[in-house]
């Protein structure tokens, strides 16, 4: 196959969407965002930090022609999400979304669904020892909080806390065990979570519904309109293998 594939990344699939590109011989390069200090870097070539919005990364795709974009970044990374729609739209680059399925609930789980993160802030209002797993921005939605905090986050979280937080650093995957010990090291009370899906991040889960508290998920903003999504890295790759503009 012939002509680059860029591939917005920052997640698991993406990674392996490269390697699997990479192993087929396509040319491939990675865009991160430049959040994490030490990312897991991909396979193939790799680019990092933003374009400029929309406009930015119209301007980059058509200063340096790609064959398709993969949309692979995470599902809460909506700005990104949302500029690729519209740079692929002005400059008719095909454009397909990755996304993993969110997580469903099982019999025992006690889940809680919020609109936002201020709204997840809000119905853990209640409790006095509360796991936020949400990743270290958007914090600020929970500062006035007055419960106990434990915060897990890869890189330190950028402030502000709530008065009174944890803060342990720490890059999953973590297994059933220790999503457990942790949470009763800590007397947690309630988890709060993205509802980022896949298996790495899902322990915590399994955890709680052990544990017989609840959980509460902050939903997913919504996918752009028009641009073909697929949820597996197979279906994205044979996506690529069919765009031979
Ligand atoms: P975001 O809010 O959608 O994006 C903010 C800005 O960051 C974008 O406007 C863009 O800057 C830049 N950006 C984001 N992803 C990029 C990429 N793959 N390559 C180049 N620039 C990128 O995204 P975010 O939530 O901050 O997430 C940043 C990165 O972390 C993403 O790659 C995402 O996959 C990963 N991630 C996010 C989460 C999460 O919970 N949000 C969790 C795990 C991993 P410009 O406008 O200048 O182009």
């Amino acid at each position: 196959m012939t002509g680059r594939v860029l591939v917005l990344g920052g997640t698991g699939e993406a990674r392996r969407l490269a390697t699997a590109l990479v192993a087929e011989g396509v040319d491939v390069l990675t865009s991160l965002a430049g959040r994490v200090a030490d990312p897991a870097l991909p396979a193939g070539e790799v680019r990092i930090g933003g374009f400029g919005g929309a406009e930015g990364l119209a301007d980059w795709l058509r200063a340096s022609p790609v064959r398709a974009v993969v949309d692979a970044t995470h599902p809460f990374a909506a700005v990104m999400t949302a500029s690729a729609a519209r740079a692929a739209e002005a400059t008719g680059v095909p454009l397909l979304r990755l996304q993993r399925p969110g997580w469903s609930e099982q019999p025992g789980d006690d889940w809680r669904w919020a609109a936002s993160l201020a709204a997840a802030a809000e119905a853990v209002a209640g409790f006095e020892r509360v796991f936020l797993t949400t990743g270290r921005q958007g914090l600020a939605a929970f500062a006035g909080l007055t419960a106990h905090c434990l915060v897990r986050s890869v890189d330190p979280p950028e402030p502000p806390l709530p008065a009174c937080s944890t803060v342990v650093l720490a890059r999953g995957p973590f297994t059933v065990d220790e999503e457990l010990a942790l949470m009763r090291e800590h007397a947690v009370e309630v988890v709060v979570t993205k509802d980022s899906g896949g298996r790495l991040t899902e322990a915590k889960l399994t955890a709680a519904r052990e544990l017989g508290i609840p959980v509460v998920l902050v939903r997913r903003p919504p996918l752009p309109p028009g641009v073909p999504t697929v949820a597996t890295v197979e279906e994205a790759l044979a996506w690529v293998r069919g765009q031979t503009r």
